[in-house]
């Protein structure tokens, strides 16, 4: 049995992760779960502070657009995580994230979800990494966590 969660990310917050450099998202809750994280674009647009959004990112709205691996979590500190986490927050550790080729359109949750087989099915069948190119050690079509 596969465990997978899935989190629903304002954006551009959610663009600045699969398409760019964020690895950090900033939570008002710790979390205790490591393993296959889908990011889903919410349907709403974060407008507070943050690193400009890239012109060139989708905007896909109402859809999982990629995975990662939620490999920690920590308060923030002083100055930490610096440019992309907030004080005053928990700050959840992304890795070895990948780009969805085609995003899949489904409804979001609050929280951290969890996926139907449904959905887990559809990302198995087009996993495409985007990034960490430079990998070279890695299988480059799967996202650890996605094996049935
Ligand atoms: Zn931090």
């Amino acid at each position: 049995m596969t465990t997978a969660r899935a989190l629903t990310v304002r954006q551009p917050y959610a663009d600045a992760i699969v398409y760019g450099p964020k690895r950090i998202e900033n939570r008002p809750r710790p979390t205790k779960y490591r393993g296959l994280l889908l990011i889903h674009a919410g349907l709403v647009t974060y407008r507070g502070l943050l690193p400009p959004a890239n012109p060139d990112w989708p905007d896909e709205r109402g859809a999982i657009i990629g995975t990662a691996q939620l490999v920690g979590c920590h308060r923030a500190t002083e100055g930490c995580c610096l440019e992309w986490g907030f004080r005053d927050s928990w700050h959840w550790e992304l890795a070895d994230v990948l780009a969805l080729a085609a995003p899949l359109s489904v409804r979001g949750a609050l929280g951290l979800w969890t996926p139907s087989e449904d959905i887990l099915r559809a990302i198995r069948q087009q996993r495409c990494p985007m990034r960490d190119e430079s990998r070279s050690d890695s299988r480059p079509d799967t996202a650890r966590g996605l094996e049935p």
